[in-house]
């Protein structure tokens, strides 16, 4: 792909607005102009989406679930330069954007187009009345998605919003709009229908995030981002109450059993704290561990921490990743600040790694692991969303799960124990959308995906998917013997 990011609307590239640079995490160095919808821009983009929603919403979901399956085919075959792309405005590592990133979007379309095609009407007998449901697309949905994991998230939504027979514009983010061109470029490449999917580039407040979002002809929103975002985007949908699905942010707690194999709590805890430089909504920041393995947990993982590779990308061996932004490094450096001034004991980390390369004009922080703050220390209390955890020593399992559902947050808990009914009964009290036993991150794309409290509203995966894209209509009839 170009340097030159544009729009694209009706099926083709629109190079309008006044251009703003996205910079490189890894030099911060400048990587590419982005043009920035105006309200012009965003009303063609919606215009041309619904243009093209008659025709796509009549496709017989088989079909559909065909253009789909192009898609996925047409990712992998592109596959190298959506790696490209994602790895120059993220920084991300080639060994997790190979494995995990762009293969992801690949399995989007193809899980959608499955169970899409398969999912079964409704049917209800009583004595002489048949009640049935037909599910209609909603229309045109607004996706806007964060920065983290630009390609995954985009096509974890426009998959079964596709699918469901809407059509799309889509808002990448400010700081990531690469892989989501390049996927333009794709639907084009494969003659997907003009209009059935847009991209419009831009900010958020006073740009295209918001115009989209409250454009009347968009008749629902499906958004991934921070929780405060979200609030801002609730109240400007509220007079059109339209339908919106959130999945926001995150202050997830991991819980360690005395009884539980440390090696792979260890492990698992390392990968949950620190992937993608901490920069998944699924990271774990507050970690409660069974007091007599408090002292050695701890002190295997700050080991573990420092033991994170800071290779360039292309080095398959990295395993950490910049912050994606000089303001976000800032955001994160100012909770170790405060981590320090609360008194703090840093376990590792805690700053800025020094290379005496053009890595230093980058926005790296170092991965970090604190213990000894209180309970409502800031740090314990806000997302952070970067490659930091605070340890707190625990005495029972209640007291452990107390700790870990007090948070205004509630998307994802992870239970490391040997013990059977104690991972059920943990598991089951724990105040999160997603409970990992044993594990971390594994996702069956079927299972319902989201979060409880501020971490967001409904769940998207499998068929809940299709139930947020779509909308059912109950036809009743009276089946009266002996008439026509
Ligand atoms: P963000 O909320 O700042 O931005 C997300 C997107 O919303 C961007 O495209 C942005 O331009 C747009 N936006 C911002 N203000 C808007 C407005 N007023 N109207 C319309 N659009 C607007 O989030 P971010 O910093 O890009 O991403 C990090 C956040 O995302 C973290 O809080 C993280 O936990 C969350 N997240 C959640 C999940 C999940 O599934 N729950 C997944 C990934 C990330």
């Amino acid at each position: 792909m170009s340097d030159q990011v544009a729009h694209f609307i009706g099926g083709v590239p629109v190079a309008e607005g006044a251009t703003f640079a996205t910079y490189d995490p890894v030099t911060g160095r400048p990587v590419r102009r982005v043009h920035e919808a105006d309200r012009t821009v965003v009303d063609a983009a919606v215009a041309a989406a619904r243009a093209a929603l008659p025709a796509w919403a009549a496709l017989p979901p088989a079909e559909r679930a065909a253009w789909m399956r192009r898609l996925a085919d047409a990712i992998e075959e592109r596959f190298e330069d959506l790696v490209a792309a994602e790895i120059a405005d993220t920084g991300k590592s080639i060994t997790q954007t190979r494995t995990l990133d762009i293969p992801r979007g690949a399995a989007n379309f193809r899980a959608f187009a499955e169970i899409a095609a398969q999912r079964p009407e409704q049917a209800f007998h009583l004595p002489e009345v048949l009640s049935y449901t037909v599910r209609r697309p909603l229309g045109v949905v607004a996706v806007i998605v964060p920065w983290n994991l630009p390609f995954l998230l985009a096509t974890w939504k426009i998959g079964p919003a596709l699918a469901a027979g809407n059509t799309v514009v889509v808002k990448p983010s400010e700081h990531t709009p690469g892989s989501v061109a390049v996927l333009a470029e794709i639907a084009a490449s494969i003659g997907l229908p003009p209009g059935v999917l847009n991209v419009v580039h831009g900010f958020g407040p006073g740009s295209a995030g918001q115009f989209l979002v409250e454009h009347p002809g968009v008749d629902a929103v499906t958004f991934t981002g921070e929780s405060r975002t979200g609030s801002t985007i609730m109240k400007a949908v509220a007079d059109r109450v339209k339908p919106i699905s959130f999945e926001l942010g995150g202050k997830n707690a991991g819980l360690i059993f005395a009884d539980a194999d440390l090696d792979a709590a260890v492990e698992g805890s390392a990968r949950s704290v620190f992937t993608n430089g901490g920069q998944v909504c699924l990271c774990t920041e507050r970690l409660y561990v069974e007091r007599p393995v408090f002292e050695e947990f701890t002190a295997r993982l700050a080991e573990r921490a420092r033991r994170l590779t800071f290779g360039r990308p292309a080095d398959e061996n990295t395993t950490m990743m910049p912050m994606i932004s000089a303001e976000h490094r800032d955001k994160v450096l100012s909770y170790y600040e405060l981590a320090k001034n609360e008194g703090a004991e840093i376990r590792a980390g805690g700053g800025v790694p020094r290379f005496g390369d053009d890595r230093d004009g980058g926005y790296y922080v170092e991965p970090t692991v604190l213990t000894g703050l209180p309970r409502d220390s800031r740090v314990n209390r806000e997302e952070i969303f970067g490659p930091v955890c605070h340890i707190t020593p625990f005495d029972t399992e209640a007291e452990a799960v107390e700790l870990a559902n007090d948070s205004e947050y509630g998307l994802a808990a992870t239970v490391w124990t040997s013990a059977l009914s104690r991972a059920h009964r943990v598991a089951q009290s724990l105040e999160a959308g997603l409970v990992w036993v044993n594990t971390w991150y594994l996702r069956d794309l079927r299972t319902p995906f989201g979060g409880v409290k501020l971490s967001g509203i409904g769940r998207e995966g499998g068929t809940h998917s299709l139930d947020f894209y779509s909308e059912p209509t109950t036809i009743t009839i009276k089946l009266e013997p002996g008439h026509e």
